[in-house]
């Protein structure tokens, strides 16, 4: 079973990847997390996309698609992939769609997180003052400023994903403001339906 999570930042794609993992050995593919690890390492690739995480817009297709296709390329015996955080335009869609099929796979489930802006605001701010509590450093990408282009950029390049995967028959929607588990139970229904 593949599947996407959709959502805007803050809508709670990672928390409920991270739980599928756990519950159905599953394996999560965050081109977030992999950008992250790639300026970490300090790779010329994480050296180019470091200012455009940073300012909230989105790198290049071609990049991102590329660490897909790497990770497809060597993952294991699993319960299926949760793309998280991927496709972010009409391009990587298609893109994923054809990799998948390569693979003689395809796509089960697009499960948009629905919740509303002022809560993302809320709870990126507070991602943030937790990190700093905890004694460590924020995301970069999580402050105020940054958070608005990251917005824009799921409204503007993001959201006409809802419209493809629902004329492909493959959208799901799940209220992403109720708590952590009834979320997760949602997530459940709509993979064992
Ligand atoms: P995330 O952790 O998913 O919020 O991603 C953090 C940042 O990485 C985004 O704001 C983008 O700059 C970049 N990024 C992650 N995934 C993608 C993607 N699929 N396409 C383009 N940029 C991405």
């Amino acid at each position: 079973m593949n599947i996407i999570l959709l959502g805007p930042p803050g809508a709670g794609k990672g928390t409920q990847a991270q739980k599928l993992v756990d519950s159905r050995n599953m394996v999560q593919l965050s081109t977030g997390d992999m950008l992250r690890a790639a300026r970490t390492s300090g790779t010329e690739m994480g050296k180019t996309v470091a200012a455009v995480m940073d300012a909230g817009e989105l790198v290049t297709d071609e990049i991102v698609i590329g660490l897909i296709r790497e990770q497809l390329e060597t993952a294991g015996d699993h319960g299926g992939y949760i793309f998280d955080g991927f496709p972010r335009t009409l391009p990587q869609a298609d893109a994923l769609g054809a990799l998948l099929a390569e693979m003689g796979q395809s796509l089960d489930h697009a499960i948009e997180l629905q919740v509303n802006d002022e809560i993302l605001v809320e709870r990126i701010v507070g991602r943030a003052a937790e990190a700093v509590a905890a004694g460590g450093t924020p995301r970069a990408d999580d402050n105020e400023e940054s958070l608005k282009t990251r917005l824009m950029a799921y409204y503007k390049q993001t959201s006409p994903l809802l419209g493809y995967y629902y004329a492909k028959g493959n959208l799901s929607c799940v209220d992403g403001l109720g708590t952590m588990d009834a979320v997760e139970r949602d997530i459940a229904a709509v993979l064992d339906a």
